[in-house]
């Protein structure tokens, strides 16, 4: 077990919806600790970074379009094991492969509106809570 922060940001479809409520809950009930949250709306620049590994895909303007179409709320999340758990529970990219109790198997639409991203590994996660987040704005309490 590792004691770890992962970087979850809520999409445009779960802020859109009114879901924000209901996808923390999983996350709170599974006994993760906000450490941080807020909310924006991602320039270009940053989603350039964000989604590098999908710059050269066809489908890159539509994400970018998507995750520009309402803020985000950009959350993070401690806990044992974070950043697998953390994925277990919203389920894998394509939410109509995801299982009914996952985050995208109950709320997701399809491969790319999926109501969250979640760091895959501890060197994204580093690199992505340093993305959103400025020094001092991961509290201890
Ligand atoms: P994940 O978010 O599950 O880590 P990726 O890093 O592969 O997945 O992709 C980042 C995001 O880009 C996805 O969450 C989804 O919103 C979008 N995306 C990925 N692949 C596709 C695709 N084939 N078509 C449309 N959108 C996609």
């Amino acid at each position: 077990m590792s004691h770890q922060t992962s970087l979850i940001l809520l999409k445009p479809d779960t802020v859109s919806k009114g879901r924000c409520g209901e996808v923390m809950k999983r996350f709170e009930d599974a006994g993760f600790k906000i450490r941080g949250a807020k909310m924006m709306k991602l320039s270009n620049e940053i989603l350039a970074e964000h989604y590098a590994h999908l710059a050269d895909k066809p489908f890159f303007p539509t994400i970018v379009e998507f995750m520009q179409s309402a803020p985000v709320i950009a959350v993070a999340l401690e806990g044992e094991d974070a950043i697998s758990r953390v994925r277990d529970l919203l389920g894998p990219t394509d939410s109509t492969k995801a299982e009914k109790g996952t985050i995208r198997g109950d709320l997701g639409e399809d491969m790319m509106i999926n109501c969250a991203h979640a760091s895959d590994s501890p060197e994204s996660a580093a690199a992505e809570l340093k993305r959103f987040f400025n020094e001092g704005e991961l509290l201890d309490y």
